[in-house]
């Protein structure tokens, strides 16, 4: 080999290795929690996906308030409550949405962070009473200025929750409780978010309580369906 060509190749492969650790020291600046949009921007999206460093905050329904709904025995003891079913839930969706490279805040039903809080999306996990029912749905705020943005996340869970966890869509019991919903008026106007209740205690015991991690990664792929297509429509 000619040596112009060698120093050729040298060059080519130290201009490569400048890239690659520039690359590497903004990604790990960002996982460190600086907020470097740009990064976003500069790193093909099909190498880190889109939940990475989107903030996602979970609410893990009646946490730190109360047990929600509630199954009981004979006795009327209670052998489940939505607010378990909620957390185990929450708390594998975080740690899926973690390992994608999210940064994610799972919060107590009335915590003190929601006031103003800003983040790429907010889902607040419920589950319904313990009737002989069975399904989910999923609810914003009708008065919200992000109707159009928030209709594309009711329409990624619509599109991925039934078909993951094999649950039909129950919307005729949206309540007025749901549309309302107290957290939709404390957070920062511009964080979208949506409540959803992830099926019932009584119909879908198995399903809450068997494999929370199903239900979870229903939850999931409906975020980073939304996360990507926030992306391609930013
Ligand atoms: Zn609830």
């Amino acid at each position: 080999m000619r040596y112009r060509t060698l120093q050729w190749i040298q060059r080519v492969l130290a201009a490569v290795s400048v890239v690659l650790m520039v690359s590497i020291v903004l990604i790990i600046a960002q996982l460190a929690g600086y907020d470097l949009p740009m990064v976003n921007r500069l790193i093909p999206q099909g190498l880190v996906g889109a939940a990475f460093a989107r903030q996602v905050v979970l609410i893990s329904g009646h946490a730190g308030y109360d047990s929600g709904a509630v199954c009981t025995d004979a006795t009327g003891a209670a052998t489940l409550t939505e607010a378990e079913v909620n957390a185990a839930v929450a708390e594998r969706v975080a740690q899926q949405l973690r390992r994608a490279g999210a940064d994610v805040l799972v919060v107590d039903e009335f915590d003190p962070q929601l006031t103003g809080l800003q983040a790429d999306v907010l889902l607040s996990l419920h589950a319904d009473s313990c009737i002989d029912a069975s399904g989910y749905k999923a609810a914003s705020s009708p008065a919200s200025a992000l109707h159009a943005i928030e209709a594309q996340l009711l329409a990624c869970i619509d599109q991925h929750y039934p078909a993951i966890t094999g649950l039909a869509h129950h919307p005729n019991t949206i309540t007025h409780d749901m549309l309302n919903y107290h957290a939709f008026r404390t957070i920062d106007p511009q964080t979208p978010a949506a409540i959803i209740e992830l099926g019932f205690l009584g119909g879908d015991q198995e399903l809450l309580r068997q494999q929370p991690e199903v239900a979870a990664r229903g939850v999931v792929e409906s975020i980073l369906c939304f996360l990507t297509r926030e992306q391609t429509t930013d």
